[in-house]
This record gives C-alpha cells, sequence and structure tokens, in this order.
C-alpha cells in the first residue's frame, strides 16, 4: 500500500485539483487537498483520466530546484578564498578534543559554552587575520556517516596520533576514511610533551600506512604537538594555512547559503536548536531554509565559540541557529530558498518520502478496463 496526499497526486500528474475533488465526489467520497488517496485510488483516478501518473514527477519537481541551487556556477569574479575546514579525527584519547580547546585557547577569547549539547563541536579560530574552521567528531562513525550521505564537509583531516602509542586501530580506520575521502592529511604527532617517547616509532608506523612524513623525502606533513604545553600548535595552523593556499579553496559570499547540518535537538522552550556550516553562499537571519524534512527561517544566529549573535554566516563559518520546525538530521544538507511555501512543501515530500519507501519510481499506466474489472 503506497499512500500519497491528494496534493502530491495533483502535482504529480498535473490534475487540477478540482476534478479530482469532482471525481472523488462521483465515488462518493468527499475529500480535500489534505486527503491521502492510495495507490488503487489514485490508479482509478487516472484511469479515468486516462492518466500516466508519473509519481516520479513530483520529486524531480523538487530535485531540480535543489540540484540548480547547488550546481549554480559562481562567477570567478564573486569567488574569494575560504577558510578551511579541518577535523580531527583518530584513535580514542590520543588527544583531538584537547587539542581543540588548546587551539581555541591561544587564540580566541574563550566565551560560555554554545547553547547546544555539544557531541560534534565546531568552530573558527584565527590565525594571523586567516581562519581555519575546525571540527571535532566524537568519533570517525561521524565523519563517514556524513559522507555517506554526501555531506562531505571536510577539506582537510588531521590525523591525530600519540606519540607514546603511536599508530592504534582506529588510527588505521582513520587514514582510510580520510583517504576514500580524498582530502590531504596533516599529522599531529600529539603528547610529544611526555618523557621518553620515541617519534620514529610512530613516524615508521606511518610509513607502512603509505604515510611518508615529509622530512622523510614524503609529502604527509607530521607536526609535533602536545595540547597540554601548547607545543607545536602554532605550526600546525600554520601547516594547514598552507595546506589551504596549495588547494585554494573559495567560496562565492554572494550566492544564497548552502551547508551541512551538523547535529540538532529540540530545547523545550527554545525550539530547535541546529547547528549548521555553512559550505557557499552567505546565510543571514530571516533566510529561508530547508534541511532535509526541516524548514523555517532563520530567527537568530549565534557564534559556536562565543555565542555572540550573528546577522549573517559566510562560507565556512559554524553556526548555531533557531528557527526550524524540527530538528534536520546529522548531515543534512540545507539550502536558502526565496519561498516559504516550497521550503515547506519540500520538506514535507522528504518527510513523506522516508515515511512510505517513496512513492518515486511508480510509473503506472492503467486503461480504464483494469478500472471496470474492479
Ligand atoms: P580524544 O579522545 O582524542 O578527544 O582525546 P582527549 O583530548 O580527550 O585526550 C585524552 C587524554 O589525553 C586526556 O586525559 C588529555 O588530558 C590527555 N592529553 C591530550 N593531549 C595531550 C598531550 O599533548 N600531552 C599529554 N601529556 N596528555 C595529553
Ligand atoms: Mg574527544
Amino acid at each position: 500500500e503506497l499512500p500519497c496526499s491528494m496534493r502530491d497526486f495533483c502535482e504529480a500528474t498535473g490534475v487540477p485539483v478540482a476534478q479530482v475533488l469532482r471525481f472523488m465526489m462521483g465515488m462518493g467520497v468527499m475529500a480535500n487537498i489534505n486527503a491521502t488517496i492510495d495507490q488503487q485510488t489514485a490508479e482509478l483516478i487516472a484511469a479515468d483520466m486516462d492518466l500516466t501518473i508519473d509519481l516520479k514527477a513530483h520529486e524531480t519537481l523538487e530535485d531540480e530546484l535543489i540540484t540548480s541551487l547547488e550546481e549554480a556556477e559562481d562567477e570567478e569574479a564573486d569567488l574569494v578564498t575560504r577558510a578551511p575546514i579541518v577535523t580531527f579525527l583518530g584513535h580514542v584519547d590520543h588527544g583531538k578534543t584537547s587539542l581543540l580547546d588548546a587551539l581555541i585557547g591561544i587564540n580566541v577569547v574563550k566565551g560560555e559554552a554554545g547553547g547546544i549539547t555539544q557531541h560534534i563541536r565546531a568552530y573558527t579560530v584565527e590565525k594571523d587575520g586567516r581562519a581555519v574552521t575546525f571540527v571535532d567528531t566524537p568519533g570517525h562513525e561521524a565523519f563517514t556517516e556524513m559522507r555517506a550521505r554526501g555531506a562531505n564537509v571536510t577539506d582537510i583531516a588531521v590525523l591525530v596520533v600519540a606519540a607514546d602509542d603511536g599508530i592504534m586501530p582506529q588510527t588505521e580506520e582513520a587514514i582510510s576514511h580520510a583517504k576514500a575521502a580524498g582530502v590531504p592529511i596533516v599529522v599531529a604527532l600529539n603528547k610529544s610533551d611526555l618523557e621518553g617517547v620515541d617519534p620514529m616509532r610512530a613516524m615508521t608506523q606511518m610509513t607502512e600506512h603509505q604515510l611518508t612524513p615529509s622530512e622523510w623525502g614524503g609529502d604527509t606533513e607530521v607536526v609535533r604537538t602536545s595540547a597540554t604545553t601548547g607545543m607545536g600548535l602554532d605550526e600546525l595552523l600554520e601547516t594547514l594555512l598552507t595546506v589551504a593556499d596549495l588547494h585554494e579553496y573559495r567560496a562565492n559570499p554572494s550566492r544564497k547559503a548552502l551547508g551541512v547540518c551538523l547535529e540538532a535537538e529540540q530545547q523545550g522552550d527554545r525550539g530547535v536548536i541546529a547547528k549548521l556550516v555553512v559550505q557557499n553562499g552567505t546565510l543571514r537571519v530571516g533566510d529561508i531554509l530547508v534541511c532535509g524534512s526541516s524548514h523555517g527561517r532563520v530567527r537568530a544566529m549565534t557564534d559556536t565559540l562565543t555565542n555572540a549573535p550573528l546577522q549573517e554566516a559566510g562560507p565556512s563559518t559554524p553556526v548555531n541557529l533557531t528557527g526550524l520546525d524540527i530538528p534536520p538530521g546529522a548531515g543534512d544538507r540545507f539550502h536558502v530558498l526565496s519561498d516559504i511555501t516550497q521550503a515547506r512543501e519540500i520538506a514535507a515530500s522528504r518527510e513523506h518520502g522516508s515515511r512510505t519507501e517513496s512513492l518515486s519510481g511508480v510509473t503506472t499506466k492503467v486503461s480504464f478496463e483494469t478500472f471496470q474489472e474492479l
């Protein structure tokens, strides 16, 4: 059984609602535009009207709009350098979270914590007037999951390897995830403050994983760091900025924003709080958003670190945002649209699609004879 709303049906078939309502009345059914009609009824109506039901058409309408937003070419003149988005990956307890804390500590005045339970943290850090955006995920599952959903937010992976432990199973997994994502890898040989650690051991292990340190003639930058003493943090930032220079990450701040939801939750009276990263364009308070099967108008945005209110957020900026009707999923892409009705419809059709195994792909041609046999 594949239920479908009257609205979807009319949009898919192009038949005016009034005509369908008349037909339903003829069959003794009082309906309205929000009524759900099942597959059989849809086929009966189509048969009566000698239509080919292409229920895929509805999805295509949505896809076309979103695809056109995703694929809109930016004018060369509109492109500006954007901050690289850097994700920490590595074995548990090797110091990913500590490194990010230390980086924030040395560069930005630490404000109060963001208003969201931060399973995934994302902050922009400045170094000599240049910005780097860091994403700290609880594990590389989150990284893989987002990538699997087509939401690759990472430009550069920092592989955090504790110098005392060396490469561990999760380090190996992280290496394969970063390689599969095709992003450059910078190694932070962390806990280098510990007495008696032998960096050569970890570097030899790296070589066995096709990550040859540049000081050994390879192309993997290895920075000796300590989140505890602050050793190597400047060098890590400089290395990331050098990699960013090589890749020339650019974006167009003058287009409508699009990007990814990292995390979201319902917070009582405050409503839905979502942590998003803008990948291209500029997101503004008041913008109409569709994100997965949620939609809404941006009510407020705050800096993820200082919690300061933001009126707008350009490319590579993480924000906490309110205004969405329901929490989108981690890894859901967001788009700014110009029409709230359109946003609502797209969100609803996605919700509908996920509920019903999707009506898409169902193309049925039924004859009037079939109708009479029923
Ligand atoms: P994560 O699981 O990779 O995020 O690791 P954490 O940042 O939670 O760090 C795990 C433990 O290692 C904590 O107890 C940290 O204090 C400690 N740690 C992290 N970085 C360093 C470092 O550079 N030197 C030393 N000595 N300890 C560190
Ligand atoms: Mg951690």
